[in-house]
């Protein structure tokens, strides 16, 4: 298992709340597994996709690589696509969150309502989220109160209220009952945030909005890199690269990135008319098999698709040269040098190390 040079411990996270001995046979092969809940790359909606999210699991043979169920981001559909893996949404160890977009987060607020309903009497999840983050312009962004709220709509509604009248042993407070909030303080170098067993999850603070973060799982059968929706430091061009310093300083050595990505033709020299600032703040697919040859990576897992494949349109901009395919993904992650295995992604796709 490859470790940080530095990775301070961030402490008191070193045994987490939902930390469970898992069995696994002594002379068991470790594996890990690594599927895509969600695709969709920001707010709209296109042909059912479901909202960005990575399921990475960890184990061996005799529990199917899932010892450990471990969910990054929780875009829209992602209890749906949790139950096509049949990974019921109470057996999720923690949940970590790259940022407080709702394409990220929306998914949250059933997840944790299914779990309420269902797994009241525990464990409680972990929730794995920045500490608040205050922008230039004075405005916070808290995942603690995404935590505190989420049950509030059916808290205000009353359905809370009727439905412990007719089964008092949910817990009292709603989902957020059930959040065990483990927010980690400002991490401009990679720390550990959560570990259990022979698992550990380390983040580091990246370019998108305050507070975003990417995150590394390493494991004895691999590692993974979820970068989120990084950008570089520098909001545009003239700059050495689209992608994240910050992502690639986590994904040194690592076997696999997955990454949020916009296809080079929506760029201002081209002609789709798409908003160069929102261009210029995503990581392009060429960039990104830039990033993952100098990381030595071998799996480049692209996500959150911008534009999405067989899309006629980008919302209201156009594609020059027409609807994007798989191959025309994979020949822009080429054309940034990477060799390795490119994973263009679709729901429930799925990678397992070794
Ligand atoms: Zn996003």
């Amino acid at each position: 298992m490859r470790l940080f040079r530095k990775m301070p411990l961030f402490v008191g996270l070193a045994v987490a709340a939902s930390a469970l001995s898992y069995g696994s046979s002594a002379n068991a092969a470790a594996c890990m597994k690594i599927t895509l809940t969600g695709t969709q790359g920001g707010p709209p909606v296109f042909k059912g996709q479901a909202g960005a999210g990575t399921l990475v699991q960890y184990g061996d043979d005799s529990n199917k690589c899932g010892a450990i169920k471990l969910q990054f981001d929780a875009g829209r559909g992602t209890t749906q696509s949790l139950s096509s893996v049949g990974v019921p949404v109470g057996k999720l160890n923690a949940i970590f969150v790259t940022h407080m977009h709702s394409d990220h987060t929306e998914g949250l607020t059933e997840l944790m309502q299914l779990r309420w309903h269902f797994g009241s009497g525990g464990p409680k999840v972990d929730f794995v989220v920045s500490e608040d983050a205050k922008s230039p312009r004075g405005h916070v962004l808290s995942g603690r109160n995404f935590a505190k709220h989420i049950g509030d709509a059916l808290i205000k509604s009353g359905e809370m209220a009727q439905r412990l009248a007719e089964n008092p042993k949910r817990l009292p407070g709603g989902p957020a009952d059930l959040m065990n909030v483990m927010a980690f303080p400002k991490a401009p170098e990679p720390v550990v945030v959560w570990s259990s067993g022979d698992v550990k999850v380390s983040a580091i603070n990246s370019r998108h909005i305050p507070g975003h973060s990417s995150y590394r799982v390493d494991t004895p059968a691999g590692s993974v890199v979820i970068g989120g929706d990084a950008g570089n430091d520098k909001p545009k061009p003239p700059r050495s690269s689209s992608t994240s310093q910050s992502v690639e300083k986590l994904a040194l050595g690592a076997d696999v990135i997955v990454h949020s990505t916009i296809h080079p033709v929506m760029g201002p020299d081209k002609d789709s008319g798409f908003p160069p600032p929102i261009y210029f703040r995503q990581s392009t697919a060429t960039d990104l098999g830039a990033m993952a040859k100098r990381t030595g990576s071998k799996h480049l897992m692209l996500t959150h698709l911008i534009p999405p494949m067989g899309a006629p349109r980008q919302g209201p901009y156009k594609i020059p040269g027409g609807a994007l395919t798989e191959a025309s993904y994979t020949s822009a992650v080429n054309a940034g040098g990477f060799t390795g295995n490119v994973v263009v992604g679709t729901d429930l796709k799925t990678l397992q190390l070794p």
